[in-house]
């Protein structure tokens, strides 16, 4: 068997769904919305279904998705993008990171990463024997670390895997960061894989730039979305990669050999929600932001270290001001157990040594009453 693969854990968003079902304690822990997504995206995959969209669909996407994706580009960005060329369509962003770090990288190749990260980059830059070059942000404030992130670039850096708005951090990238990347991305003749399956989800006017709209970064970056979290329908699994018609080829090629297509049904009804006009995307943003506030000022209240969150599902808390001396895990598996709320502990999301263990991630994507009653039991527990 793979060794590779017998040495990588469940992932911890099961892990904890699990415990948090054995316990029936409130999920803030897997982020998942409690409830769904527009009932017009909703209704349009149901049409699909019944109206025969239901064999091989083209393989880089149904030509209305892909032409919307285009669209979106435009829209929101201002970047110029051939739907027939530079457009691939994915099962899910988890797809998608796959397929686009087996489009650039070659055994041996570097890869950057950023820590914290999503639990599955790690695993499949090391299946394709690629080696992760890790650079550490560091809370409460998540900076980029320039000097430690322009050492991690060298004559074998093929490529750097990163996310903003970011998971589990909250952090959103500035234009002066991204800025920092594009040059150091340039200078070593590299890609950028651009995991933005939160592109819509930022708040207190913090904007998502991406980093394929700076200078000279066009050709050189894998644009990364989700349906999922865009239309609140995680379990849906259509995501969408926008990239130079110099890459797609080969991006192309690794879906081929993953999934080869992707539900036509889901991809018709996502092509109905991008193309939905900007006050939707706006509200779910605003959405999000008081879900974000209502839970943030709960956690504060009882006395959590509670850091900013620019964007994402998700707050990160320091657990110390609680008294708590035993680690994160510890933390999250009590919580679970006691006051029968779940959260995931941060250091899932850190691959190398001495990670900062005493944070501990709350989704907030879920229905008021939900988060007024976790609040309620942890107070409680407190
Ligand atoms: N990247 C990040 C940072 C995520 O949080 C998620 C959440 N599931 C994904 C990728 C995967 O998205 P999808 O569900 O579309 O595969
Ligand atoms: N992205 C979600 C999170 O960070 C989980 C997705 C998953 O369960 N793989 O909570």
């Amino acid at each position: 068997q793979n060794a590779l693969l017998s040495a990588t854990g469940t992932t911890i968003f099961t892990v904890m769904s699990a415990l948090a079902n054995q316990h029936q304690a409130i999920n803030l822990g897997q982020g998942f919305p409690d409830y769904d997504g527009p009932e017009d995206v909703v209704r349009a995959a149901a049409e699909a279904l019944l109206d025969g969209r239901n064999q091989y669909p083209p393989m880089t996407g149904v030509p209305e998705l892909r032409n919307v994706v285009a669209a979106h580009n435009r829209r929101f960005y201002g970047l110029e993008v051939d739907p027939d060329a530079e457009v691939v369509v994915t099962s899910g962003a988890t797809e998608a990171l796959t397929a686009c770090l087996m489009a650039v990288l070659n055994p041996g190749d570097e890869c950057v990463l950023i820590e914290p990260l999503y639990d599955t980059y790690l695993p499949v830059v090391r299946l394709l024997g690629a080696v992760p070059r890790l650079v550490r942000l560091s809370p409460p404030n998540w900076e980029l670390p320039r000097a430690e992130l322009a050492a991690a670039f060298g004559p074998r850096t093929k490529a750097i895997l990163f996310n903003t708005p970011m998971n589990p951090t909250g952090k959103v990238f500035t234009a002066a960061e991204l800025a920092f990347l594009a040059d150091l991305i340039q200078r070593h003749d590299c890609y950028a894989i651009c995991d933005e399956v939160y592109e819509h989800l930022t708040f207190d006017g913090w904007k998502h730039i991406p980093l394929m709209t700076l200078p000279g970064m066009r050709e050189r970056c894998m644009r990364i979305g989700s349906a999922g979290k865009t239309f609140s329908l995680t379990g849906w699994k259509v995501g969408y990669i926008t990239c130079d018609r110099g890459i797609a080829p080969n991006v192309a090629k690794a879906h081929q050999n993953l999934t080869f297509t992707t539900p036509p049904n889901l991809q018709r009804a996502v092509a109905v929600g991008l193309a939905k006009d900007d006050a939707y995307f706006a509200g779910l943003a605003a959405h999000l932001q008081q879900k974000r506030d209502r839970l943030g000022e709960g956690l504060k209240r009882l006395g959590f270290g509670v850091l900013a969150t620019k964007g994402t599902y998700f707050i990160t808390t320091d657990v110390r001001p609680l008294g708590w001396n035993g680690d994160d895990v510890s933390f999250c598996r009590t919580l679970t157990e006691e006051a029968k709320v779940t959260a995931i502990p941060v250091t899932a999301f850190y691959a190398s040594e001495n990670a900062p263990n005493h944070y501990a991630r709350f989704a907030f994507c879920k229905g008021d009453a939900l988060l007024d009653e976790a609040l309620v039991r942890m107070e409680r527990w407190l």
